[in-house]
């Protein structure tokens, strides 16, 4: 059990955020949600998530693009909850074109959600977590945080930074109670793949189901889905004290795309 840790997890309005938030309530930890969506549906997820696991559950609508927001977030979550214990870095978004024709708002706005993002909440949660000598960051990267895939240069690009700042932190950290890692998915079918399995679709005149199965055909060997609550498993192991030792590393959950 982790209780009354205090775990703020950033895009946890839906799929693999949202499930390691549930993850975190149900092992005791106090909440910050952030996220975007409909706000009556984002109260709902989080009085039910408090009055589910008996835990305190807040929200903050920090757009992690902007590093004052972040910055907001940041010093809500010390207010409410005395700093963060366990971070989780989730919140992403995706944009597939060539790179001639990649709109460069897209790309920026990637690489501030995606990367530039995980900067600015680890620098603020650090000096808290090295006060009490224990904490825990989480980077969720993917597996295209270690190998590429066309079309996807500005996702990749921040994912494999992501990998990168996930070892420095960790170096940077080795010798305290902190541990920082990365979680490394292939395909989750959450509204981000989701979009691209609809595209795909639409491309190839197939069904939504045989596109989901094309996009496994072509990356994942396994031919499954990997799903939130088994990332969510890793992400609650990452926090206990048998992973005391794992820093500065990635973990692969991709049904053997990257050992191709
Ligand atoms: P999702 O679309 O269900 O969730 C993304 C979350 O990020 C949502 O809560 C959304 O509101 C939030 N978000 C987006 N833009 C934001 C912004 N500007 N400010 C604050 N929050 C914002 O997608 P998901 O698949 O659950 O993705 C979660 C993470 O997992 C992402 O970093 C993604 O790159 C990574 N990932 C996903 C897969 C996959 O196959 N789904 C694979 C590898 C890695």
């Amino acid at each position: 059990m982790l209780t009354s840790k205090a775990a703020l997890i950033t895009g946890s309005t839906s799929g693999i955020g949202l499930a390691i938030a549930q993850a975190l309530a149900a092992n005791g930890c106090n909440i910050v949600l952030n996220g975007l969506g409909d706000p009556t549906a984002i109260e709902q997820t989080r009085s039910h998530m408090a009055r589910e696991y008996g835990v305190s559950v807040f929200y903050h609508g920090a757009d992690l693009s902007q590093s004052d927001e972040i910055e907001a977030m940041m010093a809500y979550a010390e207010d409410q909850l005395g700093g963060i214990d366990i971070l989780v870095n989730n919140a992403g978004i995706q944009h597939v074109a060539l790179t001639e024709d990649f709109p460069v708002e897209k790309w920026n706005a990637i690489i501030a959600i995606n990367m530039n993002s995980n900067f600015h909440t680890t620098r603020l949660a650090l000096p808290g977590m090295k006060r009490k000598n224990w904490g825990r960051i989480i980077n969720i990267a993917s597996a295209h945080g270690l190998v590429g895939s066309a079309q996807k240069s500005a996702y990749v690009t921040a994912k494999h930074g992501v990998v990168g700042f996930t070892k420095v932190t960790g170096l940077e950290t080795a010798k305290t109670g902190i541990t920082v890692n990365a979680i490394c998915p292939g395909w989750v079918r959450t509204e981000l793949v989701e979009k691209q399995i609809a595209a795909r679709a639409t491309a190839d005149n197939i069904s939504v189901e045989a596109a989901a199965t094309s996009l496994l055909v072509e990356k994942q060997p396994s031919l499954q889905f990997v799903t939130p609550a088994a990332l969510a498993d890793t992400a609650l192991f990452l926090c206990g004290s048998s992973a005391d030792q794992i820093t500065g590393t990635t973990i692969s959950m991709d049904g053997g795309w990257t050992a191709q």
